[in-house]
């Protein structure tokens, strides 16, 4: 780890000015700009949205957004700032969680919220084709619609966008069961930054007309399987906006299932989850659709969020899980400190989830699965949902842990890959690193833990109630009590969220040698003179220094 990075911007790009800026009234409407340039009526707030990123933490300083419609506008962009080094920043929805839709510095910001047209969902194959910006929720009820299921769920789907998603290579909760967006994606349109546009295993032409490609046009030429050459789409699946722009994607989607079950199951220990987890993939088979796990001191939080109300059924459940009648601290004050080990005090909740095609067949085998779980384990407690309300209050819960933690404090943020035996270990070493620092150190901290267990990818999340700045020097001590765990175990120090700006430096410092510097030959292969999204996934001396 004794490399050194840096993020500077490359002296080579150059910030925009109102001579590029006439340029880009020429071929775009004034409402798809909005800069503090020249003589416009734009403010510094109306740019903040785009200087800013989901979790506070980040803060650019571009002047200029452009909101192109069509490819062929985004096109004629990326060809202008190719030829003039001016660089730029792709953003979706912006609710990535490393930093990678916010700009460093003065980069123009490329914001694809107009490019949202869905084009066709095949009734025959399931592919659905849309423009990148759609929004993902958008994209859950228009395949719903005609008998499909989306295959990609995340919490933040009434705002990220599918090109976002593509980009970040997102992970979700599904992912056990219908895999990630490199199966899913069949078909993909890009524009490279010197402006040529592919079409991916897509058909040709007819997407420069915006909202104009005919159903027939677009998913015709798409294909489950093309196996013609290098599959150039998974070099931009993840690559969050560092090798060109996505304009559009197909993907294939499964059947909608029409039935689906979910429960959530207490467990004292982490050895019982171990054992839950084993039994579910057993009994549940090939209806098993989730397992999500959450720590007690997240849930703590949850339930804190939602305040004194005890009329919503989150709250209502939530006060039944934590069992909050029978401790001493009430929920909407919830204690909050390094020392919530777990203990038989601090149990450990799954989330398990069906989703098949017959009810009774599966409403059988949750049974068995239930059986065996009280028969056999020691398992504390079980809520079952059967209805959707019920499975939808579930989810809310699951899905409010990271808005509830985030709103608590600064939040030091980890999403990473290990063995699913040692999926509480990580945190368990910094809870231990930080409580043998003492508080006179560091702020007081809460380790909060949840997940996707089935896939061994826990969120890690640090956070200092009531303190909403960074600590520096907390945040070089979590750091590497957090990578360092996760090396030892062999894991990965991303598992889903990508790179971005928060992890590019430890990218550099950990990933082989040869295996960056083929990654660095490659960017400099799409984008030889950086103008995208520099100092994001690759630090910019990483590919600076390539050069020399
Ligand atoms: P942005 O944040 O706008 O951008 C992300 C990156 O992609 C940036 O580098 C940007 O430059 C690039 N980019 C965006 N659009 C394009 C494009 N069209 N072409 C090229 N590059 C582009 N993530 C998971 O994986 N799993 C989860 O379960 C999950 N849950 C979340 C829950 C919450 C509450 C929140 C806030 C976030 C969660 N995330 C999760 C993280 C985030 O939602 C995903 O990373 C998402 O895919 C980002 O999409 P976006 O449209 O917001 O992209």
């Amino acid at each position: 780890l004794t490399r050194s990075f840096s993020n500077a911007a490359p002296a080579s790009l150059r910030s925009p000015n109102e001579d590029d800026l006439t340029h880009f009234r020429s071929i775009l409407a004034p409402h798809q700009i909005v800069t503090t340039l020249g003589n416009s009526s734009n403010s510094r707030n109306d740019l903040d949205p785009y200087n800013r990123d989901w979790t506070n933490r980040y803060q650019g300083h571009s002047s200029l957004v452009l909101r192109p419609q069509s490819t062929q506008q985004v096109s004629s962009i990326l060809a202008y700032c190719h030829e003039r080094r001016i660089p730029l920043v792709p953003r979706g929805g912006n609710t990535g969680l490393c930093g990678g839709s916010t700009p460093l510095s003065n980069e123009v910001v490329l914001s694809l919220e107009y490019m949202n047209v869905i084009h066709s969902l095949d009734a025959s194959s399931g592919i659905l084709s849309a423009q990148a910006g759609c929004i993902l929720h958008d994209l859950h009820e228009y395949a719903s619609q005609r008998g499909y299921l989306f295959p990609l769920e995340i919490g933040s789907k009434g705002t990220c966008q599918i090109g976002g998603n593509v980009s970040t290579n997102a992970g979700g909760q599904y992912y056990y069961r219908w895999g990630g967006l490199h199966g899913n994606v069949v078909g993909m349109e890009v524009v490279l930054p010197d402006g040529r546009v592919l079409r991916l295993n897509m058909a040709e032409g007819r997407s420069d007309v915006h909202g104009g490609m005919d159903s027939a046009a677009s998913v015709g030429g798409c294909h489950r399987k093309d196996n013609t050459g290098y599959d150039l789409k998974h070099l931009f699946i993840g690559a969050e906006g560092t090798l060109g722009v996505i304009t559009e994607v197909a993907v294939a989607c499964p059947p909608l299932p029409t039935s689906k079950h979910a429960v959530m199951i207490v467990c004292e220990s982490y050895s019982t989850v171990l054992e839950v987890l084993v039994a579910a993939k057993e009994e549940l088979g090939e209806i098993l659709s989730a397992m999500e796990l959450m720590d007690w001191q997240t849930l703590t939080l949850v339930r804190g969020s939602l305040g004194d109300s005890s009329v919503s059924g989150e709250a209502l459940l939530l006060d039944e899980m934590l069992d909050t009648k029978n401790d001493s601290t009430t929920a909407s004050s919830p204690p909050l400190s390094q020392s919530t080990a777990t203990t038989p005090q601090s149990p450990l909740y799954i989330l398990v989830e069906t989703q098949g095609s017959n009810s009774e067949h599966d409403a059988s085998k949750m049974d068995s699965f239930l059986t065996r779980l009280y028969d056999s384990l020691t398992i504390r407690n079980g809520f079952l949902a059967t209805d959707s309300k019920r499975i939808h209050t579930l989810w809310n819960i699951r899905e409010a842990c990271n808005p509830a933690v985030s709103r608590s404090g600064y939040v030091y943020k980890y999403d990473v890959s290990v063995p699913i035996e040692e999926y509480m270990d990580v945190a368990a070493e910094v809870k231990e690193t930080l409580s043998s620092q003492g508080s006179s150190f560091f702020p007081e901290t809460a380790v909060c833990v949840w997940g996707h267990l089935a896939d061994g990818n826990a969120h890690i999340n640090v956070v200092t109630p009531g303190i909403f700045t960074k600590d520096e020097s907390l945040a070089s001590h979590v750091d590497e009590s957090v990578y360092g765990s996760v090396l030892r175990r062999r894991g990965s120090i991303s598992a889903e969220h990508g790179i971005g700006q928060s992890k590019s430096e430890i990218l550099g410092k950990i990933k082989d040698r040869s295996v960056l510097d083929v990654m660095v030959q490659l960017k400099q292969l799409f984008d030889p003179h950086g103008i995208m999204n520099p100092g994001k996934v690759l630090t910019s001396d990483m590919v600076s220094n390539m050069k020399s």
